[in-house]
């Protein structure tokens, strides 16, 4: 049995975490694995009940559950709230509470999404990137910091702990992957990045069957966007990180479709990359395939289900293969469907794949 903490949040989170639920139920039936679900709240909405984005009881929630799920949080009903209550301090104090240092955004192109990109599709077809980017240190934390009428500054630090811990995910990551990893840096220009390089180089001993490659953050965002099939996990402190994560995410297509991971030594968050969309909420139009794409994630790295993770994709592909959009991805000739409907096809595949599998297995 694993236990999972639900954080619907504002804006089009319920609809999506919905959906990612009404799969996940399937994944229990088909896998006979019992999941508990608690939903609880945060973000806008917990302000409204209790005053604050995220209570203590919440996060006590999350530390004695297998894995927590997030929507997404805000709107423009808690805008003009002091910054501490806004519904997006509710992430920060999260991914703090819980010790999140690995932040996880795949770049996956789905092939009949091809035709979304800026991107050529003999660049783009293939492409499976997981970017690694460290997300508790760096130049986002470091002291000193501020800024006076003559100058503004920040420290970028990192701390062996924490090079070694972020580079022990990606090399782990590689080996149930392409078994490659690069490592962004500025090492030609910043003595933290010398000194990154270092650890990395340090922590691949541990890993002989990983290829490590080193690349400039400014070489890497180019590669990207000019070849982004050579990259298979690409691990990177929290400034370069938050920018490549961007760009990667951008050449696949549409971001309702863009899952992430956060994961600490003892606690992960699962969560679309996409915000609470408050101009599409309530109408049952949201894309739910980030969200779902997600899930996939959650089977796969905290209850290593990895077939159940693999259908679900399967699934997403095939449901997309036979031309149904939702409006966010929709273009002429397609069959335009809603959230639910979207989420139906999903589970109607993710059936067929199932079934089909089950069947050849039994035949053979
Ligand atoms: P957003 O991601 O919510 O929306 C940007 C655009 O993409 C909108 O046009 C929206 O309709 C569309 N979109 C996003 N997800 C979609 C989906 N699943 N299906 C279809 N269309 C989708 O970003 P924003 O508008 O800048 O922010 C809105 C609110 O969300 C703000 O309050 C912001 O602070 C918050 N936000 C929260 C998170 C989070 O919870 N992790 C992340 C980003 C933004």
């Amino acid at each position: 049995m694993f236990k999972i903490t639900l954080l619907p949040g504002d804006g089009i989170g319920p609809e999506v975490v919905d959906a990612a639920v009404k799969i996940l139920k399937h994944v229990g039936e088909r896998f006979n694995t019992e999941f508990e679900l608690n939903t609880c709240l945060m973000g806008g909405s917990s302000y409204d009940v209790h005053g604050t984005p995220l209570t203590d009881e919440v996060i006590s929630e999350c530390y004695s559950s297998d894995a927590v799920f997030l929507g997404a949080v805000g709107g423009p009903k808690w805008e003009d709230l002091p910054h501490h209550l806004k519904p997006e301090a509710a992430l920060l104090k999260i991914r703090k509470a819980l010790g999140l240092y690995a932040n996880l955004r795949p770049a996956k192109v789905y092939t009949p999404m091809l035709s979304y990109s800026s991107l050529k599709d003999e660049v783009l077809k293939g492409t499976d990137v997981m970017i690694v980017r460290e997300l508790t240190g760096g130049i986002y934390f470091g002291q000193p910091r501020g800024y006076d009428d003559e100058k503004g500054f920040n420290t970028m630090i990192y701390t062996k702990e924490e090079v070694e811990r972020i580079a022990r995910t990606a090399f782990n990551l590689a080996r149930v992957r392409g078994k490659r990893v690069t490592s962004v840096d500025k090492a030609n220009v910043l003595e933290v990045s010398q000194f990154w390089r270092k650890v990395i180089i340090e922590v691949h001993k541990d890993y002989p069957d990983v290829e490590l490659n080193h690349m400039y953050v400014d070489n890497a965002a180019m590669q990207i966007v000019r070849d982004p099939k050579q990259f298979d996990v690409l691990v990177t402190s929290n400034l370069f990180g938050d920018i490549l994560s961007d760009i990667a995410a951008m050449i696949t297509g549409s971001l309702g479709m863009l899952p992430s991971a956060s994961l600490g030594a003892k606690y992960a968050l699962y969560e679309p990359v996409h915000g609470s969309a408050p101009d599409i909420a309530g109408k049952n139009i949201a894309n739910p395939i980030a969200a779902v794409s997600s899930l996939a994630m959650m089977l796969k790295y905290s209850f290593e289900m990895d077939k159940a993770a693999e259908i679900i994709e399967e699934a997403i592909e095939a449901v997309l293969n036979k031309g149904y959009r939702t409006k966010d991805i929709y273009k002429e000739g397609d069959k335009l469907v809603s959230t639910d409907q979207m989420t139906d096809k999903i589970i109607d595949e993710f059936e067929r794949i199932f079934y089909n599998q089950a069947i050849n297995v039994f035949t053979l």
